[in-house]
């Protein structure tokens, strides 16, 4: 049987960047196990929005941290970081909206995030293309942007790699968990792994079940998300373009190529308990909110689309993520739908947990897994319509 210092479970951007940095952090023998191949899940199909605008001091900080983690990563590998600066716009429609937002940019602002609030009146200079006449404004963030996800798979998988402390094994799904000498011994269809630190990494489609492996109830669930591309817009565009949310409409926008891609959930959604990867593209949600879009963001009416696709989407009760250890050696890491934004930033938290015993910065009441089992006092206002689970 293998012995490894750790043993990740789940080879997305969460699994990825936490074997990155743990090598960083010294340990030598690291191992991902991964079901289908690296990068496979939700990784691979997201929008890939960074924004440092988030509703809690944890989401803020993680978004930040990201941001400038994937930037510092491919300077040292010499490689396109697949980040994209455009600047993004998240857009109220009421006035409690508003209230909400004002009290979140002084926290962004607390957290070192350049943040600030634009009136309809101003939005309209910087964001010509939105349709501002129901929305009251907004918060801007200038160096906000976008990743190209298929490059921050590759990235930090070759820098994984790179380390010659990771070893990846494709097709090798954790099949159970038990305890073993001092830690676990996790079996695969390609042999049991043996370590004193058990990851699960497991995202939408895996985390819960790795959890109960051991017992451990993990509240990560799954939705389907939505995204469509436009290859060509109505109007003259500059090559970037502010990004744009709106809110309570659960549809985002960012640039694509010379077109546009945008994301949307549908707020009826509901959970979905299966194994499956929702991949089955919802025309009859996405027609219906067609005229509502169109009118918002007119640049998109009468354009053809380019592709679309459905994906299922990680949430957690309170739109929070988890860094948590719930029994000794074993670690729990999710994203709670928003790993593309936090990715890098929840993988430097959990190598720090597994290599100090705590994790700095963050408060536990919005990272611990005993929050669930509590009244869960806070959330992440700034999500998509994720079903109550
Ligand atoms: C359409 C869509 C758009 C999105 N857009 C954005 C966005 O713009 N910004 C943003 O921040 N987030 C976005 N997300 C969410 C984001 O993609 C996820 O939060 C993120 O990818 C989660 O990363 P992960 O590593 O936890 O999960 P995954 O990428 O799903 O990786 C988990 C891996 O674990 C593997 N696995 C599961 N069980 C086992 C097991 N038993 N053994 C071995 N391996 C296992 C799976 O095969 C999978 O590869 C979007 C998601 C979707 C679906």
């Amino acid at each position: 049987m293998a012995s490894y210092d750790a043993v990740i479970i789940g080879g997305g951007n969460l699994g990825l960047w936490t074997a990155h940095q743990l090598a960083k952090r010294g340990l030598k023998r690291i191992a991902v196990l991964e079901r289908y191949w690296l990068a496979f899940g939700a990784t691979t199909r997201s929008a890939g929005m960074v924004r440092q605008q988030g509703g809690s001091e944890t989401a803020i900080k993680l978004g930040k941290w990201s941001r400038n983690l994937y930037i510092s990563l491919a300077d040292e590998l010499g490689l396109d970081s697949g980040f994209v600066e455009t600047g993004y716009f998240v857009i109220a429609e009421t006035e409690q909206e508003k209230a909400g937002f004002l009290e979140l940019v002084k926290l962004r602002q607390q957290c070192g995030v350049e943040n600030e609030w634009v009136d309809a009146a101003e939005g309209r200079k910087l964001l010509p293309f939105f349709n501002w006449d129901t929305f009251l404004g907004g918060t801007y963030t200038a160096n906000d942007g976008y990743v190209h996800p298929p490059i921050i798979g590759r990235n930090i998988t070759f820098a994984a790699l790179k380390t010659g402390a990771v070893a990846a094994f494709e097709y090798c799904p954790a099949e159970s968990i038990e305890r073993y000498g001092s830690g676990y011994k996790v079996r695969t269809p390609k042999g049991d792994f043996e370590s004193d630190r058990v990851i699960d990494a497991g995202g939408p489609r895996g985390a819960r079940k790795v959890g109960a492996m051991l017992d451990i109830e993990v509240p990560v669930s799954a939705a389907r998300h939505e995204v469509v591309t436009y290859p060509v817009l109505n109007g003259d565009f500059p090559a970037r373009w502010p990004m744009f949310f709106v809110l309570g409409k659960g549809y985002y926008v960012r640039p694509e190529e010379q077109g546009a891609l945008l994301g949307l959930s549908n707020p009826d959604e509901k959970v979905d308990r299966s194994e499956r990867f929702q991949i089955g593209f919802d025309w009859n949600y996405f027609e219906s909110m067609r005229p509502q879009l169109e009118a918002e963001f007119p640049a998109i009416k009468g354009q053809p689309i380019c592709r679309s696709w459905a994906g299922s989407i990680d949430f957690t009760p309170d739109h929070l993520p988890i860094i948590d250890q719930p029994l000794p050696g074993f670690y729990v890491l999710a994203a709670g739908g928003h790993g593309m934004m936090w990715g890098p930033g929840l993988g430097m938290k959990m190598a720090e947990l597994i290599d100090t015993g705590t994790v700095s910065d963050l408060p536990e009441n919005e990272i611990s897994l005993a929050r669930f089992s509590q009244n869960l006092e806070r959330h992440d206002l700034i999500a998509l319509p994720f079903p109550t689970d």
